[in-house]
């Protein structure tokens, strides 16, 4: 995430959950579930009832504490958890799935029906598939559950994958991992869950007794999907749009041009006919959606005059040079990487910057 608040008084994205659900839009319950990631003080879970029950829209992350939250909020308001019988995941990331593992673990007889974009968490899943494979399950089959538990903790914090920039991510903290697994696999908190339902661009799923069109946005994740509806002019934003800070963008895709193709889903959102508020994944809804979806298109020009600025600057560099130069120091890391190579290649593909490869690791010269 990087920051830019085009003059919003506060950034209601790091706010700490409040202990109560508000209803965000007409039948939509606004739930804040707690996280603590950089910048963010929560994420919120919305809930739509109808004659079969209840559809959340993510549902946070898979820690019990998370689960014990959803549960309590929704009582409040006279509903029950084990009425739950779908759970939409805007995108593959952790905090958004990890509680539909949790959900699916309720012994309610009728599995939750698990929703995401047809590609939902490919990459992820396989590669986790795949490390899961090379173990030697015969050396476990004498242990006891807690060993088999704490060997999992292991596998599941240990995986790194090679970037597109040529470097390796950053392993999962095993720490965390172990806070989050009580009384469930390791395995379901970070490996994206199988979906019940794939969904195409343009399909329309019934949700608190109301039609949504699944928008699939792709830009800050391969996957994402915003949900809209159109009578109510509602839509779901997931991290696609949010109220003041700028989503990441992913480097790490499948696209050759995953900036553009966030340009792109801007660009639907901002042409949505009559839309009037955004229900967002982090932060409070806010009702300026056009203006919002440009401001954010907006920062990331800026974003790309100033790696102009840059590359003219410190000449050949490989992503890490410029985004030293692009990024506060605190910032540093694979994200922060990740949304500097994407900016690059948009570059690139624009004719504005050379690409050569040196040491296996790309590198880029602007002037
Ligand atoms: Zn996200
Ligand atoms: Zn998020």
């Amino acid at each position: 995430m990087s920051d830019h608040s085009n003059g919003r008084p506060e950034r209601s994205e790091r706010r700490k959950p409040t202990d109560s659900a508000e209803e965000a839009a007409p039948g939509v319950l606004r739930i804040m579930l707690p996280i603590e990631l950089p910048g963010l003080g929560h994420v919120n879970c919305y809930a739509m009832e109808d004659d079969r029950g209840i559809a959340l829209i993510d549902p946070g992350l898979a820690d019990g504490v998370t689960h014990g939250v959803l549960a309590e909020r929704l009582s409040d308001v006279g509903l029950d958890i084990s009425r739950v019988h779908t759970a939409v995941a805007t995108h593959s990331h952790f905090d958004h799935y990890g509680g539909i593992a949790r959900l699916r673990a309720m012994d309610t007889g009728n599995p939750v029906a698990v929703y995401g974009h047809r590609t939902f968490g490919d990459g992820w899943r396989a590669a986790y598939d795949t490390l899961l494979e090379s173990e030697d399950s015969s050396t476990l089959e004498t242990r006891t559950d807690a060993e088999v538990h704490e060997h999992l903790l292991t596998v599941m914090s240990s995986l790194r994958r090679t970037t597109p920039w040529g470097t390796e991510t950053e392993s999962f903290p095993k720490e965390m991992l172990r806070l989050w697994s009580d009384g469930i696999s390791p395995v379901d908190i970070l490996r994206p869950p199988e979906l019940t339902h794939t969904l195409d661009d343009g399909e329309v799923i019934a949700l608190g007794g109301r039609p949504w069109e699944a928008l699939h946005t792709p830009g800050h994740a391969d996957d994402h999907v915003c949900l809209w509806n159109a009578e109510g002019g509602i839509l779901f934003g997931g991290d696609h749009m949010l109220p003041t800070i700028t989503p990441h963008i992913s480097g790490f895709s499948g696209y050759e041009d995953p900036l553009g193709e966030f340009f792109r889903s801007l660009e639907r959102i901002a042409e949505l006919d009559g839309a009037t508020i955004v229900l967002p994944a982090h932060g409070d809804p806010f009702t300026d959606v056009r203006d919002r979806a440009l401001a954010i298109h907006e920062h990331h020009v800026g974003r790309l005059d100033r790696l102009r600025e840059i590359g003219t600057e410190i000449g050949d560099q490989p992503v890490e040079g410029y985004m030293q130069l692009l990024f506060r120091e605190r910032s540093w890391g694979t994200m922060a990487a990740s949304e500097t190579y994407a900016h690059l290649e948009w570059l690139r593909l624009h004719g504005d910057a050379d690409r050569s490869e040196q040491n296996g690791a790309p590198s880029y010269r602007i002037d």
